[in-house]
């Protein structure tokens, strides 16, 4: 293990206190109380001669900005954005305490250490250590720490409030943040991926209308249990085609194994049949890449009827829609009603609850570039990859309003993507000490490069 005394005597105590605020986020609006971990590392830049401003949406969850303003008004600025907040916890399942940052066999163990306090800590370190070394303490763009609240839930009191409320203060033009950095075993050698973007949400409501009558005669009864039953079995099998973007594209070539995985997967010619074969092997790998070729709807409520001996007279349908760049309001209530058939979809009334589009970053800019060299002076033999995710990131908040963002940070290569995957919101969420401190390097170091 690592004698740097950055590492040791300021990153690890900030990377455990931050585990040990226990901010946890239920959804409810005064959960997180992230305020704790902010009042941690004011106190942690305090001492390297920063300050910054805190916002609160709420009482107790606040965000905390720190801009330190470049030398040329026109060059481009760099943020990175962390989150403060955490997902519960149970105890019980755990083989150690959840908060209490134990580091035991070379791996700190805790709710967050994934998923992110291992970015927001050495966001906070690195950012110190960037300003510290650069010349007059200045680089030619404004480089920026924001660390939010919220995100386990929806932003409100965080990101999603920042980017309505304070735009002047938090604005951008480029960002890194979670998610990414781990690896898969290629045919070609080691990968690990960054994400470039991030499919759209839409939550769709479907209701339908049935006539109540005695639950003794069903005979040709109009069942509203009998429609969304069907409308949910036509939704849930759904094949929707392949869409071969950039991002899938090299998702597909590196998650493939041998030639003609590789160009079915790519190509769209067998992709079925290669993508069974991946989650034979891969199933959580195959998700990742099914979601990023396809539109894709998950009826997951389901609601009809009130009484056993009385006819359903109502239904409800509740649809979850992760949607491809482009898609509109219309494209989707016309897939769907498709889907329903032209029977079936007379009956039910269409209404989008929550929509937010897709957004995508592209690679060709000075931030790219810049992890690109850090990641192959780390990881000289392997390769980088895209990774498009069906899930969301604060990191939407900015994308959408023009911000370049990516999600990633450097691991070491017992990170892989299973691993991450079974860990975030997971029972022994925890982190090696190799990653911890590739991860300090890679935000020390990015900025030079970036403004360089
Ligand atoms: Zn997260």
């Amino acid at each position: 293990m690592t004698d740097d005394p950055v590492f040791q005597q300021e990153f690890l105590p900030l990377f455990r206190q931050l585990i040990q605020n226990a901010c946890v986020n239920t959804g409810q609006p005064d959960s997180g109380q992230e305020d704790r971990s902010i009042t941690t590392l004011l106190a942690f830049f305090a001492k390297r001669g920063l300050v910054g401003d805190v916002y609160h949406a709420r009482e107790g969850r606040g965000n905390l900005v720190i801009r330190v303003p470049g030398t040329d008004p026109e060059a481009p600025s760099l943020m990175f954005m962390g989150h403060l907040d955490v997902v519960p916890a149970q105890a019980a399942d755990w083989s150690t305490d959840p908060f209490g940052a134990e580091i035991r066999e070379g791996q700190v163990w805790g709710r967050g250490a994934v998923d992110m306090l291992c970015w927001t800590a050495a966001q906070a370190v690195g950012f110190a250590e960037a300003v510290a070394r650069a010349p007059g303490g200045r680089f030619r763009g404004d480089l920026v720490f924001l660390a939010v609240a919220d995100e386990e839930a929806s932003g409100r009191w965080g990101a999603q409030y920042l980017t309505e409320h304070h735009w002047e203060a938090v604005k951008a033009d480029y960002m890194i943040t979670e998610l990414g950095g781990f690896f898969i075993d290629t045919d070609r050698g080691p990968a690990a991926f960054c994400t470039v973007g991030e499919k759209g949400v839409a939550w769709v409501r479907l209701t339908v209308r049935g006539t109540p009558g005695h639950g003794s005669m069903p005979y040709r009864a109009d069942n509203a249990a009998l429609k969304v039953a069907e409308a949910a079995y036509r939704l849930g099998r759904l094949r929707l085609p392949l869409r071969v973007s950039k991002p899938y594209r090299s998702m597909a070539s590196a998650m493939a194994q041998g030639r003609w995985e590789r160009v079915a997967l790519t190509t769209g010619w067998g992709a079925s049949w290669a993508l069974k074969r991946l989650f034979q092997r891969k199933p959580g790998m195959a998700r990742f890449l099914h979601t990023a070729g396809r539109q894709s709807l998950s009826p997951n409520v389901v609601h009809a009827g009130q009484k056993v001996n009385v006819v359903a007279d109502r239904g409800e349908l509740l649809v979850d829609c992760r949607l491809l760049p482009g898609t509109s309001r219309e494209d989707l209530e016309a897939l769907v009603r498709k889907a329903l058939g032209k029977r079936l979809s007379q009956d039910f009334q269409f209404e989008i609850t929550d929509w937010f589009p897709s957004n995508l970053s592209n690679k060709d800019n000075p931030l790219y570039s810049a992890i690109e060299d850090l990641f192959h002076k780390a990881h000289p033999d392997a390769r980088l990859v895209d990774l498009f995710i069906g899930g969301v990131t604060d990191g939407r908040f900015w994308r959408a309003r023009g911000t370049t963002v990516y999600g990633f940070t450097l691991f070491s290569k017992a990170l892989t993507m299973d691993a991450y995957g079974q860990r975030i919101h997971g029972n022994d969420e925890r982190i090696d000490l190799e990653s911890l401190e590739l991860g300090l390097g890679f935000f020390r170091d990015l900025p030079e490069k970036f403004f360089s």
